[in-house]
């Protein structure tokens, strides 16, 4: 299966991903952990990448569609794959159909959320510097305060987490990426999940929504 997880920022796509990726035994990736991988090696792409993403704005398409179909022509992702934050822009959307032709997309999962229940998650996210793991320092925090519990790895707040880029990460979503809503609607694949749930209930209503 080829799946998508669309949402605004904060909705608890990452939080599902690896359920809903392991479930349908898929490789999955999320585009926001490709740019960040590449800042932390920091190599010439993710430098580029994070002048856009503390601003709160989208990487233009043209570095973007690159890294993510690179992504795609690896082998593992032969039988089906989780893409989780791309595409952002019907741009991308439409570079990915006509990329895949008759392997097309199997399932868009649409992320609702509120936007106060938006702020509320991404102020309090933390993540693992070493394998992208996302906490919620009050609903869903870590065992052990600042540690991993899947690597140990250390956890940090994300700069784009601070209020003003979260402001313009959600202009961002409602102006670029809404839209896809009504393309993968019109496609007969879309399905709209309720995320304000407990994270246990979102993850049936996801499972539920793949079948
Ligand atoms: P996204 O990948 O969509 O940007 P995340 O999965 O990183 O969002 O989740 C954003 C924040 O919200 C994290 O701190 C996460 O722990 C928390 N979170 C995710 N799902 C829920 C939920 N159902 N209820 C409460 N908090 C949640
Ligand atoms: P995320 O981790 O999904 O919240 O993404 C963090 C940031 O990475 C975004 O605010 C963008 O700057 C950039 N980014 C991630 N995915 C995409 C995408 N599909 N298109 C453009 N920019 C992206």
């Amino acid at each position: 299966m080829r799946i998508i997880l669309l949402g605004p920022p904060g909705a608890g796509k990452g939080t599902q991903a690896t359920r809903v990726a392991d479930h349908l035994g898929v490789p999955k990736v999320a585009s926001g952990d490709l740019f960040r991988d590449h800042l932390q090696q920091e190599t010439e792409l993710g430098q580029l990448a994070d002048s856009y993403m503390k601003k709160g704005v989208l990487v233009p398409d043209s570095i973007t569609i690159r890294m993510v179909m690179e992504w795609i022509s690896k082998e593992a992702t032969r039988e089906g794959f989780l893409l989780d934050g791309f595409p952002r822009t019907l741009n991308q959307a439409t570079v990915l159909d006509k990329r895949l032709g008759e392997e097309a997309i199997d399932r868009v999962l649409y992320v609702n959320v509120s936007q106060d229940e938006l702020v509320r998650r991404l102020a309090g996210r933390v993540v693992c510097n070493n394998c992208n793991r996302t906490y919620h320092k009050i609903s869903n925090p870590p065992p052990e305060d600042g540690v991993c519990a899947d690597c140990e790895g250390d956890l940090y707040q994300r700069g784009d987490d601070k209020p003003d880029a979260v402001a313009k990460r959600l202009e961002v979503f409602f102006n670029q990426t809404v839209p896809l809503v009504n393309y993968y609607s019109i496609a007969g694949v879309l399905r709209e999940v309720d995320g304000e749930q407990s994270i246990k209930m979102v993850g049936q209503a996801f499972i539920e929504a793949l079948t």
